[in-house]
């Protein structure tokens, strides 16, 4: 992709949740996360088309480790769709953690999905949720404008940017991901797990 090039036509942005919580300060902070805010600004001012995702649970969801008793953040537990990570407290509907980081400037943005506010369920990707099933209605919704190219960038790499990517070339996008628009969390070694994972899916990076 040419630095000065304006994207449009068939082509979309996906900007993975950049919210407070996934930010130095918040409360499952990725590290140097905010670091990718003038990234994506400047990486979406040459996009026509713009998408944001928003994590976005209600209190207690099943994916929060304060829904456990005896559980604690980082540890994993058995839902009824298999092994879920547990995490801190994060992205709560409506809380200060769950908004967009301040400085993100991406006025012309069309589309705010959320994801992850079903109780039981959690969803990493954009696409569908934890259980691998539930459409979150982002495809439908590309399909139907026409999209056929997706960039991603955004928070986390290895989780919520990852399994985006995965998914949407699952569903037949032509994908890449701005790695240097992405932070990861690294968790025993997922990023680079991550990293080959969408390498074999056909994703490509910029
Ligand atoms: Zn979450």
């Amino acid at each position: 992709m040419n630095a000065m090039q304006q994207v449009g036509g068939d082509a979309v942005l996906i900007v993975v949740d950049v919210q407070n919580d996934f930010c130095p300060g918040g409360a499952l902070a990725v590290p140097n996360g905010d670091e990718v805010v003038p990234v994506i600004n400047r990486l979406a001012r040459r996009f026509d088309h713009v998408v944001l995702t928003q994590d976005w649970h209600p209190p207690g969801h099943a994916s929060i480790a304060s829904a456990h008793p005896g559980k604690a953040p980082f540890e994993s537990v058995r839902l009824a769709y298999g092994e879920q990570t547990l995490w801190p407290d994060h992205c709560v509907q409506n809380t200060a953690g769950a908004a967009f980081h301040r400085d993100l400037d991406i006025p012309r943005a069309q589309l705010v999905i959320r994801k992850g506010f079903h109780a039981g369920i959690d969803s990493y990707s954009a696409f569908r949720e934890n259980d691998r099933r539930t459409p979150t209605g982002l495809a439908g919704y590309l399909r139907e404008r026409g999209f056929r190219r997706v960039t991603l960038c955004g928070l986390a790499t290895d989780y919520c940017v990852g399994f985006s990517a995965i998914d949407a070339r699952a569903t037949g996008f032509e994908t890449a991901v701005m790695l240097d628009a992405c932070r990861g969390i690294d968790l025993d070694g997922s990023l680079a797990r991550m990293i080959t994972a969408m390498r074999e899916a056909g994703v490509s990076f910029l």
